[in-house]
């Protein structure tokens, strides 16, 4: 069978493959010309990338350059053409690992390059696949909670296990947050090139970050390729999940939309609800006085026309910074009210659709979308960590935690302050006051400071009195009219898990137990749960690069090598030792304290709970995490 990323063979003109280059990004064509030809010479001669940086995909070489590769590549592709496009021979690994380091500009140390690989499949195999089961699994049901990106993942590898699952959706589709979050302008702030599953790549992205409609048609898409529908119940909410020792299974009870209550038995129990689906909305005063309509960000109510009224918005953080450059052209005047600046990272391509050609070199050059997916990866693995870090020697770690991190603060001042310089009236209002990537750092075009800079726009940075029939009133006692109130204040990132309540052993209630400090031993399971595995689990949230997906991809491999610990071995349950999980939450927390998100001057921050303290994010390397879950050490168990 043909490697599915060696492209799909094709007979275009040459002229139709020259129109193609010009919208190619030419580093990543060399990486697919090595492949087509088996010439090593392409990357040892003067025409190289000059530089990396994230999201830039043409190293930034010159025009000149550039067309100097695309005229070596026509008579490439056209003989690759002509000989019938075969699929290429494999390189040898260490030409490999010398493309990486050429298509990025810089050593990529060497143990980095097995995750990478593996990321990539240029052999084809997904090797984060889990191999097929024997029939003893067939009497071990597993329940998966959530059929966002981690339950699906979850699903497709149980099936892949031959383990009977249910998943369970609180939604009536698939997508988790794809599904949930509608609002006008949502859409992803990882490259869809990369954030999409490694082993479910798309060539059909139409932009660069994708909007939510097509991110959860992707999604659908991977549900229904992988045959999940007869595994997965939509409208179905787990209300609790309760352990029984004797039987060793999980009774799950679940409310369906009628109200009606059922429970299903389980042998183990994945949940796969992320950190960031329960809409928090700040108690204010008078809130419930307000006339018109008022809605969550992640509730849209699509009834609700915006055209020619007033609209007033509570919160911008990484929702309220889409919502309002989408709609405020439609609206008579929008009023932002922002407790906190945000720091913002220049990407002039945010909105950029994927050309024709583009499209064309995904879908037909043998791995070019493999190498463009390495460098989006790269750029943000680990180096983002490194930014954070807290150099306890730097002056002033209010405006900044370190030399790198000053220069990041000076890059993105100098981005801001390059499309408002001429009002520093805004200028003080949008300038954070806290360290660079102290909180989560937005993708910016430009469009977030050239809404604020629309005559129906305010931005409002005075503190919130109360809410009345018709207006907001702040601090200074200014009443500023509106129509409809949205609510774009975040979620409960720090309530894990609630409001479902997960029964363990002796009583247990994990939502009780963690409180605002949630723990898992890697992110993943927890003393006294036995059988009980989280993905996008506490202290897994990435702030400093990587993708979720790579990050669930990670963690379902460990889970399904738990579940074939148990299975293989004839076990009823597993649960992590104690004493590891200690060991992991404290190292965990001594790590982010020496990292920028921890900040006492960051003051509010949904990494933080109400104490100042983190508990969602990871501190670790992504290379770290790979490998410590690439397969779980039965030492680190009480099995039985
Ligand atoms: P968020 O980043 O937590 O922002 C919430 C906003 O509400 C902030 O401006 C916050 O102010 C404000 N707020 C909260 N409580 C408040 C209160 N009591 N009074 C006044 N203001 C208050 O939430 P989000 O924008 O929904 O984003 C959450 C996460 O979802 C993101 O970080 C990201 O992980 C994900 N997301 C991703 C994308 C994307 O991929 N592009 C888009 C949307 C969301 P403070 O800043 O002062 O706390």
């Amino acid at each position: 069978m043909r490697n599915p990323h060696a492209g799909q063979p094709f007979t275009d003109s040459d002229e139709q493959i020259a129109h193609a280059l010009l919208d190619v990004s030419i580093p990543t064509l060399v990486m697919s010309l090595v492949h087509m030809s088996g010439d090593e010479s392409l990357i040892r001669g003067p025409l190289r990338p000059a530089g990396l940086f994230l999201n830039e995909v043409q190293g930034y070489m010159s025009e000149e350059d550039k067309a100097a590769v695309r005229a070596i590549a026509l008579p490439i592709i056209a003989d690759y053409r002509d000989r019938g496009c075969p699929e290429p021979a494999p390189i040898r690994p260490e030409l490999l690992h010398e493309m990486m380091q050429w298509l990025v500009c810089e050593p990529v140390p060497a143990e980095y390059v097995p995750m990478l690989l593996e990321e990539m499949e240029l052999d084809g195999r997904d090797t984060r696949a889990v191999p097929q089961a024997d029939p003893a699994r067939t009497d071990f049901p597993v329940v998966v909670i959530g059929c966002g990106e981690s339950g699906l993942l979850a699903g497709i590898r149980l099936k892949e296990a031959g383990i009977p699952f249910t998943i369970l959706e609180r939604n009536a589709g698939v997508g988790g947050t794809w599904w949930q979050n509608t609002y006008p302008g949502a859409r992803v702030d990882v490259g869809n090139h990369f954030y999409c599953y490694s082993f479910e790549p798309s060539d059909g992205w139409t932009h660069f970050f994708a909007e939510q409609p097509e991110l959860q048609a992707y999604f659908q898409r991977v549900f229904d390729r992988h045959g999940l529908a007869p595994h997965a119940r939509f409208d179905t909410e787990v209300t609790e999940a309760v352990w029984d020792d004797d039987s060793a299974t999980w009774t799950v009870y679940v409310r369906g939309r009628d109200g009606a209550v059922s429970s299903l038995r389980a042998r183990a129990v994945i949940s796969a609800v992320g950190q960031l689906n329960r809409p928090h909305t700040p108690v204010i005063e008078g809130q419930h006085g307000f006339a018109g309509p008022a809605f969550h960000s992640a509730e849209w109510d699509h009834s609700v026309d915006l055209a020619g009224r007033d609209v007033a918005m509570i919160g911008a953080g990484a929702s309220g910074f889409q919502i309002a450059p989408a709609i405020a052209p439609d609206v008579n005047r929008l009023t932002v009210f922002q407790r906190t600046a945000q720091w913002m990272f220049p990407n002039p391509n945010y909105h950029a659709s994927v050309g024709a050609g583009m499209r064309w070199a995904l879908r037909h050059l043998p791995f070019y979308g493999r190498w463009y997916r390495f460098l989006l990866f790269w750029p943000g693995c680990d180096k983002g960590l490194e930014a954070a870090r807290v150099d306890p020697d730097y002056p002033d770690p209010r405006r900044a935690v370190s030399e790198v991190n000053d220069l990041a603060r000076m890059m993105f001042t100098e981005w801001i302050t390059s499309q408002v310089g001429d009002d520093p009236e805004l200028i003080a209002k949008v300038l954070p006051d806290y360290p660079a990537t102290g909180k989560r750092t937005l993708q910016d075009n430009g469009s977030w400071l050239r809404t604020l800079t629309r005559d129906n726009v305010e931005l409002v940075r005075t503190g919130i009195a109360r809410i009345e029939a018709d207006a907001v009133v702040t601090e200074d006692g200014t009443r500023h009219p509106a129509d409809i109130l949205i609510y774009a204040t975040g979620f409960h990132a720090n309530r894990m898990l609630w409001p479902m309540r997960i029964v363990g052993r002796g009583g247990k209630v994990l939502s009780e137990q963690w409180g605002e400090r949630p723990s898992a031993y890697l992110g993943i399971t927890v003393p006294d749960f036995p059988n009980f595995f989280c993905m996008y689990g506490p202290g897994t949230n990435l702030a400093h690069g990587g993708s979720l997906i790579f990050h669930s991809e990670c963690q379902m491999r460990y889970i399904a090598q738990c579940l074939e610990l148990l299975i293989g071995g004839g076990h009823r349950w597993l649960q992590p030792r104690a004493e590891c999980a200690e060991d992991w939450r404290r190292r965990s927390q001594d790590e982010l304290s020496k990292l920028v998100w921890s900040q006492p001057s960051v003051k509010h921050s949904f990494y933080k709970n109400s104490h100042g303290e983190i508990y969602t994010l990871s501190p670790w390397r992504l290379v770290d995490y790979w490998t410590w879950t690439r397969t779980p050490d039965p030492k680190d168990f009480e099995i039985a």
